[in-house]
């Protein structure tokens, strides 16, 4: 029996194709270069090829697919875990469309064109906000007029869940300890960077905020920002809110600093190459890394585990070398330090299994 898990992105579309039983991988590949909404058809067409295609040694019916589950950014406060796609949910998941507007319609766009194509399979959402959903109001309320958040939404609602909730699992494995006994702190860090306080299994806090612009240097993404430079760009520079976006969210971080490249490889060759800019860089990016892991610490009353993860946590053992050294002297040699590869795909392949068992295949037909 297999699984497919689609992420339709603002100009692709990946997929990833499990043997739920054997709870691995078996296809995985990208339609790129979508341009409009209506492309998303297309290129889930060309999944449904792909897959069928007896030259790739590929399945020989798609009708041995019996759930598909997508990746969805903004769950908002309506979706607390993963869930069942019923007319409802597209409904609920398009009124975070004004939070995501970049995430949610491509994603809704993906399960459309997925509704359309593998008719009679059902299909599950799984969204990046809904492992935050356990945070507690002190630390996902900003200090703002309060009816801005009751009228608004306007909150910390944290993102890669799924990658933070797949690591802190994995890591309760290696570490042989149950999972709802550890204090973890995650740092995901890919394109997009953000950590997690995880208390017993559940996320307590994280460094995201309403948009993945707010906590840590990211790429080409600024992080923690006083918000008065926002009005002050307005006012000297007379910056437009879009210009302001577009600076803080694409021409900012690690390209912003170095004025190199917002990818880690080229700013630790021109590191070693002895520029200073680049150097600055990575001292903000691993500085905000430590100063999160104090923070987490205090707010969970004690640290068993930092786990390093995605494209920079997992290739760049330097940095996870660097805050264990530097924080050693806080927390002794208890705290375990650990790169743990993550895998988003393979989490919502089991969170769309778990649900569809639950409610439409009987135990013979696992
Ligand atoms: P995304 O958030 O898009 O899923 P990834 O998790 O793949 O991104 O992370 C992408 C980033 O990982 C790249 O920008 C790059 O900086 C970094 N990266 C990937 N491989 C390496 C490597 N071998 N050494 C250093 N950095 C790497």
């Amino acid at each position: 029996m297999k699984i497919l898990v689609i992420n339709c992105g603002s100009s692709s579309a990946k997929y990833e194709l499990f043997d739920v039983k054997k709870d691995c991988s078996v296809a995985r590949g990208i339609v790129d270069r979508i341009s409009k909404k209506s492309a998303y058809s297309k290129a889930i067409k060309t999944i449904e090829k792909r897959l069928t295609d007896p030259k790739k040694g590929a399945i020989k019916f798609t009708g041995e697919i019996k759930g598909i589950g997508h990746r969805v950014v903004h769950g908002g406060e309506d979706f607390k875990k993963a869930t069942l796609i019923t007319n409802d949910v597209i409904e609920g998941i398009k009124k975070y469309n004004k939070l995501a507007p970049l995430h949610n319609p491509p994603a809704l766009a993906g399960i459309r064109a997925c509704l359309k194509n593998f008719p009679g399979i059902p299909q599950v959402a799984v969204f990046d906000t809904a492992f935050h959903q356990t945070m507690p109001d002190y630390s996902f309320v900003y200090g703002i007029p309060y009816d801005l958040y009751k009228r608004h939404g306007v909150r910390r609602y944290g993102f890669h869940g799924t990658s933070h909730r797949y690591v802190a699992e994995k890591a309760a494995k290696i570490l042989k300890r149950p999972l709802t006994k550890l204090k973890i702190v995650t740092a995901h860090l890919g394109n997009g960077c953000s950590m997690a306080a995880i208390l017993n299994g559940k996320s307590v806090d994280t460094t995201m905020g309403l948009t993945p612009l707010e906590g840590l240097l990211m790429g080409t993404r600024c992080g923690d920002l006083d918000p008065a430079i926002v009005a002050f760009l307005i006012e000297k520079k007379k910056w437009t809110p879009t210009h302001i976006n577009n600076v803080l969210n694409k021409r900012s971080g690690l390209l912003g600093i170095s004025g190199i490249s917002n990818d880690m490889r080229d700013i630790l060759r021109e590191m070693k190459r002895g520029n200073a800019r680049a150097r600055l860089a990575f001292n903000i990016f691993v500085y905000r890394i430590k100063k999160y892991v104090g923070a987490y610490a205090a707010a969970m009353k004690g640290l068993d585990a930092v786990i390093f993860t995605a494209g920079i946590g997992e290739n760049v053992p330097a940095i996870k070398n660097i805050v264990a050294k530097d924080l050693r002297p806080i927390f002794g040699r208890r705290v375990k330090f650990l790169i743990v590869p993550t895998n988003e795909e393979l989490l919502i392949a089991r969170d769309t299994y778990r649900l569809i068992v639950k409610k439409y295949i009987s135990k013979g037909d696992k």
